[in-house]
């Protein structure tokens, strides 16, 4: 029963683990993009298992190949040679632009920006990294020194030659929508706080954890060049934005026009199965040549088998396209709800990657972090899963499996309408 499981994770989980509501919702079932408690209740997925579930719950193609995949080889490591993780790499890396060829598997997102972040180092031989202000890159002790948000940070060292440049946010940020104004602040930034030279540059393409901020326009290109001309190289973290999620692009920083150095993906690439990947050029993948790195779970063939599915999904059922499709009409109907409720300060997003920020006053975007918490909980009695975050604490996360519907959007936003129009 649902109280035994409260119980037994009282007793015997971290209490670091968390509820995503007051009232705890417990979870039995999932069927592409709707989610079923133990009384058979169904809720509309808007959170995907944090952005994971990338096709659909239990997606009968995905199922499939693991299942097979698990009744012939569960795994080996990759010590010795197997087909799926040699096709595996071929067809993730066929999806990247420019000389992006050489994968490494892992199997969380921290882990991938981890590996990331050491290549940079390794590469240029110097230490510094950048980061943006309102950043989540992972948890990893190194990782967590990339963190732009207090929320999740320990009180312990960590981050030692990173450093955060101001947030690109065209809703908050002082700059405005002016992408190059916040690259010339990075620039003062590499000249005052490093020895000129850097190690990289790591940032998402839209902030997922940070409530679905995108980047300013234009701050890519002059920020990549900047960092280039330090002798860095350009990370993108694409563990919630890439594989189409975005509608326009297949990956977050085509929607900006770049190309990176490194791409580190998890989450929506295995759709709960755990993987991660670190994908470089042959160049910068050479500075592990020489080493001995290990993963003991590192492409295994039951994530790989799941991975390929994922690809294949993606294609044959459009998923990109549909992102763009239910993700552009959410946000209209989501900015005519703006028009209704003097509280929603800010709806953005591209694709079926979308925040929703709440403020007590538009003109003071001051965040109304106890109404954002009062209508997340409604939204789900009234059936519908969403995303909570943003640096304030005050931004709904709308980033469903892919599949959503026309009739799925309707449904969430009649759920949200009812929800604020109580408050
Ligand atoms: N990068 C981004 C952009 C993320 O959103 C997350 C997880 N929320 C991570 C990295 C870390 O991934 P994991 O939890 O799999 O370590």
């Amino acid at each position: 029963s649902k109280e035994e499981v409260l119980r037994l994770r009282k007793a015997h989980l971290n209490p670091a683990i968390f509820h995503h509501f007051k009232k705890p919702v417990m979870i039995v079932d999932g069927k592409m993009q709707y989610l079923f408690d133990e009384t058979g209740r169904r809720y509309l997925d808007a959170f995907a298992g944090i952005v994971t579930v990338s096709v659909g719950h239990c997606h009968p193609e995905v199922n499939k190949a693991v299942i097979e995949q698990t009744q012939r080889l569960q795994h080996t490591t990759t010590i010795y040679l197997n087909d799926q993780v040699a096709e595996y790499a071929k067809e993730l890396t066929d999806k990247l632009p420019g000389d992006l060829k050489v994968a490494y598997f892992v199997n969380s997102g921290s882990e991938a920006n981890d590996m990331a972040m050491m290549m940079a180092r390794l590469y240029t031989g110097a230490h510094d990294i950048v980061t943006l202000r309102n950043a989540y890159h992972g948890l990893s002790e190194a990782t967590m020194g990339l963190l732009g948000q207090h929320t999740w940070k320990y009180p312990v060292p960590q981050g030692f030659g990173v450093h955060h440049a101001l947030n690109p946010n065209p809703y908050r940020g002082v700059f405005g929508n002016d992408g190059p104004a916040y690259a010339r602040d990075m620039e003062d930034l590499i000249k005052a706080a490093t020895p000129g030279r850097v190690a990289g540059f790591i940032h998402e393409t839209i902030q997922g954890v940070g409530g679905a901020v995108p980047l300013a326009d234009g701050y890519l290109p002059a920020a990549y060049k900047l960092i280039r001309d330090a002798g860095g190289v350009c990370i993108a973290d694409e563990v919630q934005t890439g594989f189409g999620r975005t509608g326009s692009a297949y990956w977050g920083f085509q929607n900006q026009g770049v190309i990176p150095d490194i791409v580190t993906m998890a989450k929506g690439i295995g759709n709960g199965l755990p993987l991660g990947a670190v994908v470089t050029t042959p160049e910068i993948a050479a500075v592990l040549a020489q080493r001995l790195h290990f993963n003991t779970f590192g492409g295994n063939p039951v994530s790989m088998a799941a991975g390929r599915a994922v690809l294949r999904v993606i294609d044959q059922e459009q998923l990109q396209g549909n992102c763009a499709q239910a993700g552009g009409y959410l946000l209209d109907r989501l900015r005519q709800l703006q028009e209704r409720h003097d509280i929603i300060g800010d709806v953005r997003g591209k694709g079926l990657m979308v925040g929703v920020e709440l403020v007590k006053d538009r003109q003071t975007k001051e965040p109304a972090v106890q109404e954002t918490a009062t209508v997340f909980e409604r939204c789900k009695d009234l059936g519908l899963l969403l995303g909570k975050g943003g640096l304030h604490g005050n931004a709904f996360r709308i980033k469903p499996p892919m599949c959503w519907t026309k009739d799925d959007v309707n449904f969430a936003v009649a759920v949200l309408d009812q929800a604020l129009s109580e408050l």
